[in-house]
């Protein structure tokens, strides 16, 4: 049975990191009330937490580089075709799915009608950026040209024209960023914190490109390159083994981090001046985590959702906690492995990408946002235009980085398909923070979900597998 000592035994990771929760949000109140801090206090305060963030940012690059390459070569190129092409097929259609509900949820709502957007601050001027330009960017960025370079930082655009103590990564100067730069300017003046379109500099979706067709190639090369099937293997055991110890200082850093987000955050008044908005976005949210996904999950796996949902509980706090699916990839690693049992080779193929592209609840956020501005600004949408929002919006989330309030910077892309005014973003500005957190927990619940149904989808074919290794074993020639 499971008496209270043994329950915490097994869980106490979790546990205490909801403790250290509740204790931060505390503290933070606290400080907030009876503490004046400076800027430098709050920089101090804050500074268990960035060193969280720094590891789990760490480790990503291995893990994903590793993790890939590993999970394509174990699999024959036929399967992993296969397992790819469900995987995509379940992304799709989720992430579509989660873009009607939101749509669905904002035209009935109305949360703009109430309102008028001169009631809100807004500035900058209007950028221009098309769809084409942003779907090239894309495509561009899953060519890098130089594989070093793809890991890491590039301030190609003109940082001294930012306030560099803001640390505003803006990685490339595609078209989109550099329309991002001059929408977002003034903004940035006012202490907001804008991250590029990449992993906070590493450009993910290069990489994963890369990996796959290396992990494709090797995996077919024989004798030589199971030396390189080897080698990658071992750094990605040693990698998780590493996930380990981060994930002990785990509730130290999450407990600082929030409590110093709470006495940063200055404009809480705006929080009920787009108070609708915010329940329309979350309501959606939560929609699509207990129903659609779940429903999904049960017609497809036959197992219960709720447990498996539970199973990824650390991975859903992490992201709630950080806002950045990427970073909390090695969690959502563990969690889908230890606690699920899913697959390995599915796990190491399927999450990274899933990081990268799969993102319900940004293309949730994203149509919801649009509409809404679009209800703002008294602008009447017609069918086609709703139409162009989903796919835009869905175009938008898979664009858009797994790092903070990426969705938020890809939405100049919705908009602009509409002929929304771009600079309409400085709207909702003031509370994505908040959102983020919880569109990226929804985020890694669907690739979550995606791992165990793509699993259940691709079991001939592991067990398959599993059956011709098992002969090998018996009979190596
Ligand atoms: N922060 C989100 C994520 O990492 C992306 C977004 O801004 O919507 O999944």
């Amino acid at each position: 049975g499971c008496n209270f000592k043994n329950c915490f035994k097994k869980n106490w990771l979790l546990i205490t990191t909801v403790v250290a929760v509740i204790l931060g949000i505390g503290l933070g109140v606290l400080v907030r009330e009876y503490a004046r801090l400076s800027t430098q206090d709050k920089f101090y305060f804050g500074f268990p937490g960035e060193i969280l963030m720094r590891m789990l940012k760490l480790i990503i690059l291995p893990l994903i580089i590793s993790s890939m390459i590993t999970g394509v070569a174990a699999l024959d190129s036929s399967v992993s075709g296969k397992i790819g092409l469900r995987a995509v097929v379940y992304y799709f259609s989720t992430t579509i799915i989660a873009v009607i509900l939101g749509i669905v949820l904002v035209m009935t709502i109305k949360p703009g009608m109430s309102q008028n957007a001169d009631d809100i601050d807004r500035t900058g001027s209007t950028p221009e950026v098309t769809t084409v330009d942003a779907l090239l960017d894309l495509i561009r960025n899953m060519f890098p040209e130089n594989l070093v370079q793809a890991c890491f930082q590039q301030y190609k655009t003109k940082r001294e024209e930012l306030k560099p103590e803001l640390a505003v990564n803006f990685t490339t100067v595609s078209p989109v960023t550099v329309v991002m730069t001059t929408a977002l300017q003034e903004n940035i003046t006012k202490n907001y914190k804008i991250v590029g379109l990449y992993s906070d500099g590493i450009n993910v979706l290069g990489l994963i490109v890369f990996c796959l067709v290396f992990g494709i190639v090797i995996g077919q090369m024989g004798e030589k390159g199971c030396v390189l099937v080897d080698f990658f293997d071992a750094i990605n055991e040693a990698t998780m083994k590493i996930v380990q110890i981060i994930m002990c200082y785990m509730p130290i850093g999450i407990f600082f981090l929030i409590a110093a987000k709470i006495i940063e955050v200055e404009d809480w008044d705006i929080f009920r001046k787009l108070g609708l908005y915010m329940v329309t976005v979350l309501t959606g949210l939560a929609i699509h985590a207990t129903v659609c996904l779940p429903l999904l999950y049960f017609i497809i796996v036959r197992k219960n959702p709720l447990t498996f949902a539970m199973g990824m509980a650390q991975a859903l706090l992490t992201a709630l906690m950080i806002s950045s699916s990427s970073a909390t990839l090695p969690v959502t690693f563990r969690c889908a492995e230890e606690n699920n049992q899913v697959d390995k080779r599915i796990t190491r193929f399927v999450l990274p990408v899933g990081a990268t592209i799969n993102m319900d609840g940004t293309a949730l956020y994203e149509a919801v946002a649009a509409i809404f501005i679009a209800q703002l600004n008294n602008y009447a949408l017609d069918i086609g235009q709703i139409v162009t929002i989903s796919i835009t919006a869905t175009a938008a989330s898979i664009g858009a980085a797994g790092v903070p309030q990426a969705g938020m910077v890809t939405m100049v892309i919705v908009l602009s398909a509409v002929g929304l005014p771009a600079n309409d973003v400085t709207l909702i500005m003031a509370v994505d923070w908040l959102l983020d957190r919880f569109r990226t927990m929804i985020n890694v619940l669907g690739d979550a979900y995606g791992a165990g149904i793509v699993q259940k989808l691709s079991k001939k074919e592991l067990e398959r597998m599993d059956l011709s290794s098992d002969l090998d074993v018996v009979n190596p020639f």
